[in-house]
């Protein structure tokens, strides 16, 4: 049967892989491996394009982590402009940024949705953001299974052929029972599962580099040699991170001017 075009069909035409990033707990390093995941891909080859899709609504923290708080989303005739983590005079950029937390008026302003409108936002997210071609857009998502998931297998179906996810847990027991719920939904969805990160796996010690198991360590990996998906690896826990994630700066460069055409800043948004 053939697939349906869709105004998010057509705006993803020119993207080759789709990579869903989730985690069954909130704070276990889902955004943080979703920007490592994307910046790894843009350094993988000098012409990898990159797109970063940030749908945690509530708590988007993509652009603090890229320094890119602060920047605003434009218009331009065909659509809105994606803020560049990488723009710069000379070249081309190819990591592509979209976030709820470029369109709110302060930083620190919340999104406080019903579903509808959350639903109505990650459409306009997949269908008005001019992304061009990219070889890889990695969705960073909200915790657990919600209406932001549901959305996205909804509006992602005709384009199914290029979805996958990637889950992300901690080694506690608490956490692999949530990425556990996390899996059964990508299999009621039929979404193919790239495979499990275990975060904060030890803890690496600052002055001799041991690592500690603060929080046991080897869960995730059992969990995917149990349910039969692959082990993509572990991160201990590095202090280094949080400071180069948490204090990342803004570059304030805007959105890449020599792309736009008619530019207006968007911040109300008719969703
Ligand atoms: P989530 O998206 O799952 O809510 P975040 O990626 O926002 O989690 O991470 C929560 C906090 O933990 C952030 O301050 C981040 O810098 C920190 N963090 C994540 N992974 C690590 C790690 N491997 N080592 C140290 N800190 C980490």
């Amino acid at each position: 049967m053939a697939v349906q075009e869709t105004p998010v069909s057509r705006r993803l035409k020119s993207v080759r892989h789709i990579i869903i990033v989730c985690s069954g707990k909130g704070g276990v390093g889902k955004s943080s491996v979703s920007v490592q995941l994307a910046l790894s891909l843009h350094a993988s080859s000098p012409t990898a394009r990159v797109g970063i899709l940030d749908v945690d609504l509530t708590g988007p923290s993509v652009p603090r982590m890229l320094g890119l708080d602060g920047h605003g989303v434009h218009q331009s005739s065909d659509g809105w402009v994606p803020v560049y983590a990488d723009a710069r005079a000379d070249g081309e950029p190819r990591l592509a940024c979209m976030s709820v937390g470029f369109l709110l008026k302060k930083k620190g302003d919340s999104v406080v949705w019903r579903g509808p409108k959350k639903n109505a936002m990650i459409r306009q997210f997949l269908s008005d953001v001019r992304w061009g071609e990219l070889d890889y857009l990695v969705v960073d998502t909200p915790p657990g299974t919600s209406d932001e998931h549901l959305s996205l297998i909804e509006h992602l179906a005709p384009v199914q052929s290029r979805l996958s996810a990637v889950i992300v847990t901690t080694p506690q027991a608490v956490a692999l029972l949530d990425a556990m719920k996390c899996l059964s939904f990508t299999r009621a969805v039929a979404l193919p599962v790239l495979g499990l990160i275990e975060n904060m796996s030890g803890y690496v010690c600052p002055c001799c580099g041991e690592i500690s198991n603060v929080f046991s360590t080897g869960g995730g990996a059992e969990m995917a040699r149990r349910e039969g998906v692959p082990f993509l690896g572990s991160m201990p826990i590095d202090t280094d991170l949080v400071t180069l994630l948490d204090a990342a700066e803004s570059t304030d460069q805007g959105a890449t001017d020599g792309q736009q055409d008619e530019v207006s800043e968007v911040r109300s948004f008719g969703v």
